[in-house]
């Protein structure tokens, strides 16, 4: 046999691809439960969409049959006009995703290094490693990013830095000025990629929520997504506001319809209905302060969040595990985050008042649980 017979008679795909561990998603079933189901393990909304935006979902099922504006230019519009931008310098996506996946790909090339930190959100490195790059994981500071770090660590062979302000699953964030000054470190070739997938949830006063950076500089990207405040994650849809040469790359790569009509109509709809997104607001602020308040007082510590979920750390890995197996068991569903570097933590979603008391008596029960263990 000749050295070529012996390889692998299939198409090979390159090393990139097969070092990536496909993305699981939070489990969505409980097994063997039979009542009503839980799922805070998504950071999906509790509250659903606008009924404007699933109003204007409906209208789009009278014309399926014809194939989408391509630039999604009436989205671009509407965000233009909520949010203060220029329609020429959005680009919408597939989900967020899909344009996170797309910089990677547009920026790397094989042997280049993109930067994401330990507790990063799972699709950055995706994106680096399906791009031929080499991922370079940043220690976190007290589960924050930490900006100093990631400066250190940036090469000649950097291209592109992730990350998500707030982030997921830590929902830490990073003040408007530490931001900046990332942005202002790194060198005019890297391009610093901010998912603001949670902006609209965070409220602390330091935290930008503007689109300055990309205004003022080449190398900022900031994505946003319809899947959490505006509850269309099944639509999957996403944007960016970029810099002019970026959007240009981006609309060379992208499908040519990338994003469907149905998505385009409600995500009008969804960013024009400010009062749907204030009642999200003000729903999560105050889950969130509640949540955290109780489940640390029943002795399970809860990193302070910006998001609409909350990391709450138990006592061991094994205890996070009996944990999730014991909220399960009760239909409450959170995230285990091991593959976030966190095996010592539940990720929990915010939910519906219903489900959110559940969750306290279920907290609480675990909490007698252990002490009654311990005596
Ligand atoms: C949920 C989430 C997104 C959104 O992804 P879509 O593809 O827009 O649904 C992006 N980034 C982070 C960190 C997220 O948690």
């Amino acid at each position: 046999m000749t050295s070529f017979e012996t390889r692998v008679a299939r198409p090979q795909p390159h090393s990139g691809v097969l070092a990536i561990d496909a993305y699981v998603p939070g489990k969505s079933k409980a097994l063997g439960f039979t009542g009503t189901i839980h799922k805070l393990s998504s950071n999906e909304t509790p509250l659903g969409p606008s009924p404007l935006a699933k109003a204007a979902f409906h209208t789009a099922s009278e014309t399926l049959s014809v194939y989408p504006e391509g630039t999604a230019l009436l989205l671009r519009e509407a965000i233009g006009r909520t949010h203060g931008l220029d329609p020429a310098h959005i680009v919408c996506g597939a989900g967020s995703d899909e344009l996170l996946m797309l910089l990677a790909s547009i920026y790397c090339e094989p042997g280049d290094e993109g930067i994401y930190t330990t507790h990063g959100f799972l699709v950055y490195r995706i994106a680096i490693l399906s791009a031929g790059g080499v991922p370079v994981v940043v220690p976190e500071t007290n589960f924050t990013v930490d900006v100093d770090a990631i400066l250190a660590a940036v090469t000649a062979k950097t291209k592109i830095v992730y990350l998500a302000n707030p982030a997921n699953p830590t929902g830490t964030y990073l003040s408007g000025d530490e931001i900046e000054r990332l942005a202002k470190g790194l060198p005019p070739h890297v391009l610093l990629v901010i998912d603001g997938a949670y902006a609209e949830y965070a409220g602390a006063p330091d935290f930008d929520s503007s689109f300055a950076l990309p205004q003022a500089r080449e190398n900022v990207v900031v994505t946003r997504t319809f899947s959490k405040i505006h509850g269309l994650a099944a639509l999957r849809l996403g944007w960016c506001f970029a810099p002019a040469a970026v959007c240009d790359a981006l609309n060379r790569v992208r499908g040519p319809f990338n994003v469907n009509d149905p998505a385009i109509r409600a995500g009008v709809a969804a960013i024009g209905d400010q009062d749907h997104i204030e009642r999200s607001q003000a729903h999560n602020r105050h889950w969130v302060g509640e949540l955290s308040r109780e489940i640390a007082a029943l002795g399970f510590p809860v990193t302070p969040s910006q998001a609409n979920f909350i990391l709450v750390h138990f006592a061991s890995p094994a205890e996070a595990k009996a944990a999730d197996v014991f909220f399960t068991a009760r239909g409450l569903i959170l995230r285990a985050v091991g593959s976030y570097g966190l095996p010592q933590c539940l990720r929990l979603s915010i939910g519906t008042p219903l489900a959110n008391g559940l969750i306290l008596e279920a907290f609480a029960a675990f909490a007698a649980d252990r002490t009654s263990s311990r005596a």
